[in-house]
């Protein structure tokens, strides 16, 4: 039982900022004297669809989509776009190339080869997935229909440290990195991400995608996975999810007060600064990834030994820092340090490290 809100470490879904959900909970039973809950709004009502412009336009000002491109509000998460992403895109060609980096890299690769012919363009398994393959390493095909990556990996803590190049447009999954530093979005086709670990509660999903390739679906494609349908319909062809939608609206507003994604990288490098520092300087835990391409959004570290681990959790668990337990691929322990993690919470983490590092040495 905690009286205070906790610090939660989960992958996800993570924390929101503590402000967003005070005010969430404020406007739950009459949203700007509406006399309802925005969840209980018609989608097509005055009071829903500015909450709907708004957001939409604070997505595109936050980020700086271009007039090129579209932002899509959809269902389903990132894993729906593991299946749209292909079927949408794949096109006449028939091909596409996949870097593989990481878990959802590879799950999304398996996904696409159920609509055309995939080639893995690299595979860091063979050093479970520590590093990040450089641009001379991607092997891409000219006449792909596009190239996808995945530019945080959140399962094994790495983080693309810069945007591959490729001939045919670029799609990315940046689930658990979108919103947390500034991206050039014009050198994307189309850019996915689940929302639960930067963005607003699960089930949402957002993307960014190039106008220029909507319209190419494959002839089975479902209405609800066209992004041609969506598109056309404002993401409304049926119902979105709403009350996401607002969460996300709430979010950004949140992020532009913090000094939009400038201020959200600064403040995100100062708080993974915290924990690595510590890395660094301990030989008692240790860090199994690449230096040079770190996330800074999870990380993993290990003792070396099972049963250290699995008590450095427990005992953390019960000083309200939670969800450390690190993912069965990689062992030991990762901290999500999504942008609402206050700086904080990593002192508070390494605090309790350091006091665990004292008894167990
Ligand atoms: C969490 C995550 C997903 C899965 O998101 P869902 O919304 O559960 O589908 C996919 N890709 C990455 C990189 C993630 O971190």
């Amino acid at each position: 039982m905690f009286t205070e809100r906790i610090y939660n470490f989960s992958a996800g879904p993570s924390m929101l900022p503590e402000s967003v959900l005070k005010q969430a909970a404020s406007e739950l039973l009459n949203f700007g004297g509406s006399g309802t809950s925005v969840m209980e709004m018609s989608h097509r009502s005055k009071d829903f669809l500015a909450i709907f412009e708004e957001t939409k336009a604070l997505l595109k000002e936050v980020m700086g989509i271009p007039e090129t491109h579209e932002a899509l509000f959809l269902p389903g998460g990132a894993w729906m776009q593991f299946a749209m992403v292909p079927m949408n895109l794949i096109g006449t060609t028939g091909k596409a190339d996949y870097a593989v980096t990481g878990n959802f890299s590879q799950l999304a690769m398996k996904e696409a080869k159920k609509y055309g012919d995939i080639h893995i363009a690299c595979d860091s398994a063979d050093l479970n997935h520590t590093y990040i393959p450089r641009q001379a390493d991607l092997n891409l095909r000219p006449d792909a229909a596009y190239f996808h990556y995945c530019s945080n990996n959140t399962i094994y803590g790495t983080e693309w440290d810069y945007i591959p190049e490729a001939s045919v447009p670029l799609v990315c999954d940046m689930s658990s990195n979108i919103l947390s530093k500034p991206v050039d979005v014009s050198k994307y086709g189309l850019i996915y991400a689940g929302a639960q670990k930067n963005m607003a509660p699960a089930g949402l999903g957002v993307v960014v995608i190039d106008k220029n390739l909507v319209g190419n679906e494959l002839p089975v494609t479902p209405t609800m996975l066209s992004y041609k349908a969506m598109v056309e319909a404002d993401s409304m062809h049926n119902t979105p999810p709403c009350y996401n939608i607002y969460m996300l609206g709430l979010v950004l507003k949140w992020i532009k007060s913090e000094g939009g994604l400038v201020g959200m990288q600064a403040k995100n490098v100062e708080k993974a600064k915290v924990l690595y520092d510590y890395l660094d300087e301990t030989t008692f835990y240790k860090s199994p990834v690449q230096k040079e391409v770190r996330s800074m959004m999870n990380v993993p570290f290990v003792t070396g030994n099972e049963d250290l681990d699995n008590a450095f959790c427990k005992e953390a668990e019960k000083k309200g820092l939670s969800n450390l337990k690190g993912h069965r691929n990689v062992g030991g322990m990762r901290a999500s340090i999504y942008n609402a993690m206050p700086k904080a919470g990593l002192e508070a983490l390494v605090a309790f490290m350091k006091e665990f590092e004292t008894k167990n040495r």
